[in-house]
């Protein structure tokens, strides 16, 4: 099958699927400049080890690392805006045919694309909380204080350190991500992952919860053997023509 049978058949999928969902990861956003772990020579995992400063334990143990180096990199991806596939998903959603989008990237494009039904269940850049009392903080209030030389950012109740409400290395996953995981099991019969290397469990066990999948993804995956369909090409063009192809008709 060459590129246009296959986003063709991506499309007849879709149209007549019943329960169409989405897990992107970090693939997605690399054309909006964000980074991914994985891509050959500009993957993250080249460069630094993410475990070591975005990790429960260094928040801990050492939060000046934490907020010098990833949390320095999580407040320039707030400045990063949607491409193609992102918008391509949000209009897939309103012609009324994708249910929703479970999303790995705390970068917070998939909001910011007007998509409405979103489980970001790796957390998001929006907001931040006292690690002590709890109390709950804008990302802003968190920049502002690292701004200042105030690091790391502390509770004006309790001089507590502060983070933000991303999940990291050590974290449990948030019930949010639960959540996400009932939909799938109770109503996706047909899942588009794009831009995930799928190795990050839990939600790599995700696409064993849909009927059928299509994969969107530039590097091969595990689970390109099991997929009805897999397009070796970058979202924002796939996601883009086959959005295009769904334009026409609403559901
Ligand atoms: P990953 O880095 O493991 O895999 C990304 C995959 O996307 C790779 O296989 C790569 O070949 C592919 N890819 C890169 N650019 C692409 C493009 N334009 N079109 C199609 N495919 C492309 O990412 P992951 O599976 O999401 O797992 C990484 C973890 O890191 C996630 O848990 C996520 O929370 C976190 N992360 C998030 C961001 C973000 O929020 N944007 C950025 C980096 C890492």
């Amino acid at each position: 099958m060459d590129y246009q049978e296959k986003v063709e058949r991506a499309a007849a999928l879709i149209k007549n699927s019943t329960g169409f969902y989405s897990l992107t990861g970090a693939g997605l956003s690399t054309e909006s400049g964000i980074p991914d772990f994985r891509t050959p020579g500009e993957g993250i995992w080249e460069k630094y080890d993410p475990i070591k400063t975005s990790s429960v334990e260094v928040l801990k143990n050492n939060p000046r690392v934490f907020y010098e180096s990833a949390f320095n990199r999580f407040a320039s991806i707030t400045l990063a805006e949607p491409n193609s596939g992102h918008y391509a998903l949000a209009k897939m959603e309103e012609l009324g045919f994708l249910k929703g989008v479970v999303t790995q990237n705390i970068d917070g494009l998939h909001v910011k694309a007007g998509s409405r039904k979103i489980w970001e269940v790796h957390g998001h850049l929006r907001s931040g909380y006292c690690q002590g009392c709890k109390k709950r903080y804008t990302f802003e209030e968190l920049v502002h204080q690292v701004e200042l030389k105030r690091i790391p950012p502390v509770c004006r109740n309790c001089f507590d350190v502060l983070r933000p409400d991303v999940v990291l290395f050590g974290d449990p996953m948030p019930p949010i991500f639960y959540e996400a995981e009932d939909v799938l099991r109770n109503s996706c019969d047909l899942m588009l992952a794009a831009g995930s290397s799928l190795v990050v469990y839990p939600v790599a066990y995700l696409p064993r919860l849909a009927k059928k999948l299509i994969i969107i993804n530039l590097a091969p995956t595990d689970f390109d053997e099991v997929a009805e369909i897999v397009i070796r090409e970058k979202c924002s063009r796939a996601l883009h023509d086959i959005a295009a192809l769904l334009g026409t008709e609403q559901r």
